[in-house]
């Protein structure tokens, strides 16, 4: 066969040597150690946890050993891109605060750029081309019926389905047969003539996994497609060695292609990247572990985070968590201290699957919302609030010096303890509700209609905006001594038959009254916040 004439064929035309490609996209200048990292994210639309998970394990190597992070957009299947897709990645990924050093639409040194592979077609082919000279690819032009007939067939006869072996019809074309096809205008891809032997394994060194057995590939696997774009198979290996690329971590979706991946590396000769294939994220369903799922699981999507108002930092602190199993102790020991100075392992990623707990998300939020000052809370929750917010809420920052007062509260930023009664800002933004007039009443009475009006009407009568704390609770302290009730906590505990119930309860109705709530921070305080008309409004409409 004469594969120089083939090639000519099928490429015809002018491709720049390959050598060439190697001055243009010369090796990094980067200190010794440095990684070379990438996110390599389809347009899709959709960008979930796991890629944010990748994301952060790439941005920490990269920039920890002094080398660079870089976005490449893999755009080769358009029937899956979506419109808006790669601003979308670029802004979840910008909230969580991972900062690329290159790639589209980041800019950063162009001098491996383009970074959307279909703007990149004129090298792959350059590649594809050599390899039909060396006898290393081939045309097909089975038909989307011949394979799918060739599927059904392997399925039946329980094989490995695919184009290998004895099935792969037109790796033994004659060359008179290729010409006849091509005179007669019909459509070809370019597969790759695979060495391999399926009954063959080989171990691998994953950076994550450690030592993994896997079998060799003997796929034909289409490396251009009829239009003339690579499948993303071949391009990410063409890519990946160009634009320098010393270590890809990935999900683990991708482990089962890594046999294609390595024979390709291969066969361009392209000294082959460090892989580390990341464990998958589960949750428990019942007793159960399973992956998290796109059609059950709303947290998956990235989106959901920002929606739901979860501060980037607590998302991140509990990747982290995730990520490395020391992180959780260091951060305790270090709350202050940035989490870049965290020194971020690949050896200590979790080789099986991490449990995503949205329970401990919760928790370590409200820590990490704890942290804030009431500036930094307002700022966050008028983020959230102005895009997901509804006007009424928005409204709760117009006067932002009242909004202050009432975080300081929430927050207890005066105390010794902080409270944590924030999770998201979506939550906290409903928890204040009722400092802005939107008073829900979130917990029942626990006292019949009579005694609530009792209570109601006899603090009324002795309530004074001016009291101060301690005054505002003798009075309180007086109300229930009135109406049966134990005045001292004490008292009541000695002789609890005696008493209606204790000053507590008493207290209880007019919290309820005010906030709608059975617990709040201090209601003095909270009474103070809203001002003496609307505490007593609040009291008054509290009368059944
Ligand atoms: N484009 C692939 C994806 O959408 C990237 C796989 C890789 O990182 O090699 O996930």
């Amino acid at each position: 066969m004469n594969y120089e004439q083939l090639a000519e064929r099928l490429l015809p035309g002018e491709y720049p040597d390959l050598a060439s490609f190697e001055t243009r996209y010369p090796p990094r200048d980067l200190p010794k150690g440095a990684q070379v990292t990438r996110l390599a994210p389809s347009p899709t639309g959709f960008i979930h946890l796991g890629n944010l998970f990748v994301a952060i394990a790439n941005e920490r190597i990269a920039h920890q050993s002094g080398g660079k992070l870089f976005l490449r957009i893999e755009d080769t299947d358009l029937k899956r891109k979506v419109d808006g897709a790669v601003e979308a990645v670029i802004a979840a990924l910008d909230y969580f605060d991972i900062r690329f050093d290159e790639g589209a639409e980041i800019g950063g040194d162009d001098t491996y750029a383009p970074w959307y592979q279909r703007q990149r077609a004129e090298i792959y082919r350059a590649y594809v081309k050599d390899l039909i000279r060396r006898g290393r690819a081939y045309p097909c032009f089975c038909t989307e019926e011949e394979l799918a007939a060739l599927r059904d067939e392997q399925v039946a006869n329980k094989e490995i389905t695919g184009y290998y072996g004895k099935y792969a019809k037109c790796r033994n074309l004659t060359e008179e047969e290729i010409y006849k096809n091509l005179e007669a205008g019909k459509p070809f891809v370019i597969r790759l003539k695979s060495m391999g032997d399926s009954s063959r394994k080989f171990t691998f060194h994953d950076e994550i996994k450690g030592d993994v057995t896997v079998t060799e590939n003997d796929q034909d696997v289409v490396i251009l497609k009829s239009d003339g774009i690579p499948t993303y198979h071949f391009a990410h290996a063409v890519d990946d060695h160009l634009m320098r690329t010393t270590l890809v971590i990935r999900g683990e979706e991708w482990l089962a292609s890594l046999p294609i991946h390595l024979e390709l590396f291969d066969v361009l000769g392209f000294a082959r990247p460090k892989y580390g294939h990341n464990c998958s994220l589960m949750k428990m369903d019942g007793e159960s572990k399973r992956k998290l799922s796109k059609r059950k699981d709303p947290e998956l999507s990235l989106s959901f985070y920002r929606q739901e108002g979860y501060h980037p930092f607590a998302v991140k602190v509990y990747m982290l968590t995730l990520l490395n199993s020391d992180f959780e102790e260091w951060h305790m020991k270090y709350p202050e201290k940035p989490l870049e100075e965290f020194r971020f392992r690949i050896e200590k990623m979790s080789r099986s699957g991490a449990l995503f707990d949205l329970d401990k998300l919760n928790d370590i939020s409200k820590t990490e919302l704890s942290r804030l000052s009431a500036e930094e809370m307002l700022a966050f929750l008028k983020d959230w609030a102005f895009s997901f917010g509804s006007e009424r809420e928005q409204a709760y920052f117009a006067d932002e010096e009242y909004l202050l007062k009432v975080l300081n509260l929430c927050m207890g930023t005066s105390g010794k303890k902080r409270r944590k009664d924030f999770v998201t800002a979506k939550q906290a933004v409903a928890e204040i509700g009722y400092f802005f007039g939107d008073r829900v009443q979130k917990d029942a009475y626990r006292v019949d209609d009579g005694t609530r009006n009792a209570i109601l009407d006899a603090f009324l009568a002795k309530y004074e905006y001016a009291d101060d704390a301690q005054a505002w609770f003798a009075k309180v302290k007086e109300v229930a001594a009135g109406l049966g009730y134990a005045a001292e906590m004490r008292d009541y505990k000695a002789n609890p038959e005696v008493y209606k119930g204790s000053v507590s309860d008493v207290a209880e109705v007019l919290r309820i009254a005010v906030t709608g709530r059975a617990n709040s921070p201090d209601l003095w305080t909270i009474m103070q916040i809203l001002g003496d008309e609307r505490a007593r409004a609040r009291l008054s409409e509290a009368r059944t």
